[in-house]
């Protein structure tokens, strides 16, 4: 029966400490609690009805349910801490408090009367969990005919990739899910975005115009009051045409020659090339990199692209027996799907070995750089590219997850976060597409007590702060020998001091501002808790007063952390550093490898012999034993361990094992 009312009310599920307490949260709790707080006080300001769910259980926990009996672990225990929700959300007057002991909040036969008394159509849910108690809030909410519209950023689960199958089953079904911003707008009946000509996709090479309001919001990073772009998010539809455009293009480029298809990456490079200055600049304005670093990733972009062109023109069939060889045949139409910090060079790193291995692509890139995306796929287009056979879907998340579901999408390419790469590997299994994945990394230095302390205090003050950490090579621990902690800390100190925090534009410019003034904030409250934990702030970790109007954090150094804390075992992709003893060398190794990701690490000694060792041992793809700072090379294997990829390395001859499928062919040799 559908709901005769048209008010639309919020009702927040099981905000309530014991189940932010969870520590594998995602969003962590900090970041869930304060934009609840933000949405709650947006329906509060409008005088709009407000109900929260919370679970209670008697306070010997004799009701709990079973499994939580079982487990003898029962949170939300009635007059606990742990039931209360946090300050900035507790329940005011004339708002409903809905008690629950099991998943449903409709369970409190009080609720469905109270909003329909308030001529309530349209629930906005938000909390946690997704896949749990928020899910199933969703079905009851929709069973009984409400509208339902889920607060995608503001819902939590400690298992994002169930997560993110309950988003999708839900969005299928029985909700809209939108960001708060969105919910918000809408609330005042205002359009969400002023779309400034941004367009949706790129479909056959032509723009397309959104169907919808609903976009990403990207601030400036140096003045967070500027809205630099609201990004159209692409859906289902625009992804499936993408896709269409693709498979349609690829089959006559699949079966043009070698030459064409190398030549058109020789001549992409060479647009990339004219193109620099005005990369430059976009990089420099939508994700605030450092002028010399963004002029870096330029180079680096064209050099992916001519390395190649080399590969596809020296890769063939392979004789293994007289009459027998193995053919690289294309996988067909492969989905992209790119980071923000690095807009230019890591699109053009998967683009080009795609392409000129005779692929179609739909990509997705990060919607924090859009003017980047366009230039490249003008680029491309001027180089001669077919029309549809390389397409872009904006957007974020969501449209990821209709790339990899897509049916036509044969193959799956990405770089981000390991939460994003555990997602889209959970899709891609589903399908069992092939995913190359390049993922996170909380890198280590090791420092023993021969190193030049004073050259590495230097080399790895940039390497961890430099854009500000924002990039995944970035050291984030310091493992240094006991002997010379109190010397090393002391000098990373002062080379910390030393480097140029301020604008990107300018030349000199070490550190920018973080990406935006939400990740700043995370951050903020991460250095707070490792501090109530424990941890000395040796340096840094505050918003620069004359740098207040961005996202600027000043690098922070933080030393006697607890190796099992978050701070040491997460990633923060911030200026962030920590530092730690090690007792020996053993013990240097047993910390650097003591985290989930495996990206990379550098060793700093002058004895050949633990050089050796510690090269040997460490557990990351991508080992620097040089002095001096890491510079990636384009034709070098670009690989994480662990929890920090899947799948063949990237780049260089590497390339062709994920970008072609082998076939065994029996006969004559393909030309
Ligand atoms: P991210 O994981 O948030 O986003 C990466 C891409 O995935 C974007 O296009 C984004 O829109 C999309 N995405 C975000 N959440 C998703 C989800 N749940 N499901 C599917 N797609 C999703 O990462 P970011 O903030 O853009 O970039 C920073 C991260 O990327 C860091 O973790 C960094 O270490 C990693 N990174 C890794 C490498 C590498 O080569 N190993 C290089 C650059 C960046």
């Amino acid at each position: 029966m559908a709901a005769a009312g048209a008010r639309t009310a919020l009702l927040l599920v099981d905000l309530q400490a014991d189940f932010l307490a969870h520590p594998r949260l995602v969003p962590d709790a900090d970041t869930l609690v304060a934009r609840a707080a933000a949405l709650l006080a947006a329906f509060r300001e409008r005088a709009l009805p407000v109900a929260h769910a919370h679970t209670w259980v008697a306070a010997d926990g004799a009701d709990a349910m079973p499994h939580w009996r079982r487990r003898a672990a029962t949170p939300c225990r009635e007059g606990s801490a742990g039931a209360a929700p946090p300050a900035a959300l507790a329940p005011i007057a004339g708002e409903l408090v809905a008690r629950k002991r099991f998943y449903g909040a409709f369970g409190d036969a009080r609720l469905d009367p109270w909003l329909r008394a308030r001529g309530v159509g349209r629930l906005v849910v938000a909390g946690c969990h997704l896949q749990a108690c928020v899910r199933q809030a969703v079905l009851e909410a929709y069973e009984r005919g409400y509208q339902v519209v889920v607060a995608d950023d503001v819902v939590a689960t400690p298992e994002p990739l169930h997560g993110e199958l309950t988003r999708a089953w839900l969005a299928d079904r029985a909700a809209d899910f939108l960001a708060a911003a969105e919910i918000v707008a809408a609330l005042d009946g205002k359009p969400s975005a002023a779309r400034e000509g941004l367009p949706v996709a790129w479909i056959g090479g032509a723009p397309r115009t959104a169907r919808d309001g609903a976009c990403f919001v990207h601030r400036d990073p140096c003045d967070t009051a500027r809205v630099l772009a609201e990004v159209p998010l692409a859906g289902p539809p625009e992804v499936a045409e993408a896709a269409l455009a693709a498979e349609a293009a690829q089959r006559a480029w699949a079966a043009d020659t070698v030459q064409r298809r190398a030549g058109l990456l020789d001549a992409w490079a060479a647009e990339l090339d004219a193109d620099r200055e005005r990369l430059v600049e976009l990089l420099v304005g939508e994700v605030a990199k450092p002028r010399r670093f963004a002029e870096e990733e330029v180079g680096r972009a064209a050099a992916h692209a001519r390395i190649a062109a080399e590969l596809v023109r020296t890769a063939g069939p392979l004789a293994v027996a007289p009459g027998v060889c193995a053919a690289l045949r294309p996988v067909g139409v492969v989905g992209v799907v790119t980071p923000w910090n690095n807009p230019v060079a890591i699109p053009v790193g998967k683009l080009a070995p795609a392409l000129g291995f005779g692929n179609g692509v739909v990509w997705k890139p990060a919607p924090h750089a859009p003017g980047c995306a366009q230039l490249l796929l003008e680029g491309l287009a001027r180089a001669g590219a077919p029309a549809g056979l390389a397409n872009a879907v904006f957007g974020a998340a969501a449209t990821a997850h209709a790339v990899c579901r897509e049916s036509r999408v044969a193959a799956v390419a990405l770089t981000g976060s390991s939460e994003t790469g555990r997602v889209v590997a959970g899709l891609c299994a589903e399908a069992l597409k092939p995913l190359q994945a390049e993922l996170g990394g909380n890198n280590a230095a090791i420092v023993l007590a021969d190193a030049d302390l004073a050259a590495a205090a230097a080399d790895l003050a940039q390497a961890a702060f430099g854009f500000a950490g924002q990039r995944c090579t970035a050291i984030r621990r310091l493992v240094v020998a006991a002997e010379v902690a109190g010397r090393f800390e002391a000098l990373f100190a002062e080379a910390t001091r030393a480097l140029r925090v301020g604008d990107p534009g300018e030349a000199a410019t070490d550190v920018g501002p973080l990406v935006s003034a939400d990740k700043r904030d995370r951050v903020l409250a991460a250095i707070e808790r490792a501090r109530r934990e424990g941890a000395r702030v040796v340096i840094g970790g505050e918003v620069p007063r004359r740098l207040a109007h961005g996202a600027w954090l000043v690098p922070a150094l933080l030393a006697d952390v607890d190796p099992a804390s978050a701070i040491a075992q997460e990633e923060s992709f911030a200026p962030v550093a920590v530092l730690q003893v090690a007792r020996d060398l053993e013990h240097a190794l047993a910390l650097a490898n003591g985290v989930p990701h495996g990206l990379v690490a550098s060793v700093h000694t002058s004895d050949p012999c633990a050089r050796a060792r510690l090269g040997a041992a460490l557990e990351a793809g991508i080992v620097q034993l040089a002095p001096g700072p890491l510079r990636i090379h384009p034709r070098a294997p670009f690989v994480g361990w662990k929890a920090s990829g899947l799948g063949p390395p990237e780049h260089g001859l590497w390339d062709a094992a994920f970008y072609t499928r082998t076939q065994a062919v029996y006969g004559p040799a393909p030309c």
